[in-house]
């Protein structure tokens, strides 16, 4: 089997609501710029992947980064076997070092064929299906007290009961409070994550987080780099969760070592696709760190990829998924993949991600390669 053609499609998604606020309102986000790639090969088998990093201001990555990144490697994957999973991702780390977020689409595509090729779905592949559901966290954008208590109860009507909510400004006395009244406000059997998104400095990460009296609540990714993070972790008692600073295996390891955390946010996108993810996924079981298993962004097919992965990780090791497609106005693949079932999902049992784009508009081809 062979790789004869790969069309990239470029797809903008509308947050609904308005949009979305990180880190205080420093970071305002109200449509993603996704990209979504269709590899084809000489048996007539195809698959999907999807990269859609979340704006251009989160994360060293934005769209039309990772539709330029594939002009240089996609050229180089034609006549390749897209089984040969691990081949592809050396053949695009040469090509191009870095840009990981780009190569993720390639990687899910292949999985995809894979998986169809093979006639199993993707979670089979990865490890084996664990029976039962995929917990999921809702994503609550940050605003004032009340306004965050509000969406956490309209995320709690749709069944979520794990909160993600977004904190992390210079205005500390908010932040408390914001923390604060949310700790308060959970509801039973509720979970909580207060997701800093990296804004604060170590000596305003300890303040918030010593005030905070319940134990159970994360703290995720309080400060930009490791070794702030690592300064956080030995003054303050509450599970942190890193995020944005886990790239590779190299940085969980070294997390690892050094005892920063007791979570990660795995998003499959941020690491390389499913390739590096799984890789990650392995070491964080046999370290016992547990794991938001999901991707930076995207729509449904992105999402049922990561819900994947989640569904053959075992339960002890997972924390929550999260749907970005569950926050988008645009569905770009109606009544198909991992959905929202009363804050929980599964992964598809058709084979590969079983999520099939095949009537996307042709209008949004961005490139082919053949
Ligand atoms: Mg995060």
């Amino acid at each position: 089997m062979k790789i004869r053609q790969i069309s990239v499609f470029q797809v903008d998604l509308t947050l609904a609501g308005g949009g979305y606020y990180l880190s205080g309102g420093r970071l305002f986000f109200d449509r993603l710029d996704s990209t979504i790639v269709r590899v084809e090969t000489d048996d007539g088998v195809h698959g999907w992947g999807e990269s859609c990093p979340w704006g251009a201001t989160y994360l060293p990555a934005h769209g039309k980064g990772a539709r330029a990144a594939m002009d240089e490697f996609a050229p180089r994957l034609l006549g390749m076997d897209p089984r040969r999973i691990d081949r592809i991702n050396e053949a695009m780390d040469v090509a191009l070092p870095g840009h990981n977020y780009a190569k993720s689409a390639i990687d899910m595509a292949c999985w995809d064929i894979l998986g169809k090729h093979a006639g199993l779905s993707l979670c089979e592949l990865l490890g084996g299906r664990v029976e039962g559901p995929v917990i999921l966290h809702s994503s609550i954008s940050t605003g004032t007290p009340e306004q965050m208590l509000a969406n956490v109860d309209n995320a709690a009507s749709r069944g979520y009961r794990i909160h993600s909510c977004k904190i992390g400004g210079e205005d500390i006395a908010l932040d408390r409070a914001r923390a604060q009244a949310l700790a308060a406000h959970l509801p039973d059997a509720g979970a909580l994550t207060l997701d800093v998104n990296r804004a604060w400095l170590p000596d305003q990460a300890i303040q918030v987080m010593n005030a905070v009296e319940d134990r159970s609540i994360y703290f995720e990714q309080p400060c930009e780099t490791l070794d702030e993070c690592l300064h956080v972790r030995r003054l303050t008692s509450n599970p942190i969760i890193l995020d944005e600073n886990i790239h590779t295996i190299h940085d969980i390891a070294h997390a690892w070592r050094s005892r920063i955390c007791e979570a990660i946010g795995l998003k499959v996108g941020r690491v390389g696709g499913l390739t590096k993810a799984r890789k990650i996924r392995d070491f964080c079981v046999a370290m016992g760190i547990r794991m938001n298993i999901e991707d930076t962004g995207g729509t449904v097919l992105a999402d049922t990829a990561a819900v994947h992965l989640a569904q053959s990780t075992s339960t002890t090791h997972r924390r929550a998924t999260w749907l970005c497609h569950d926050m988008c106005d645009d569905d770009i693949a109606p009544g198909q993949g991992a959905r929202n079932a009363g804050g929980e999902t599964s992964a598809p049992e058709l084979p590969g991600i079983g999520v099939d784009l095949d009537g996307i508009e042709p209008g949004l081809l961005a490139a082919a390669y053949r």
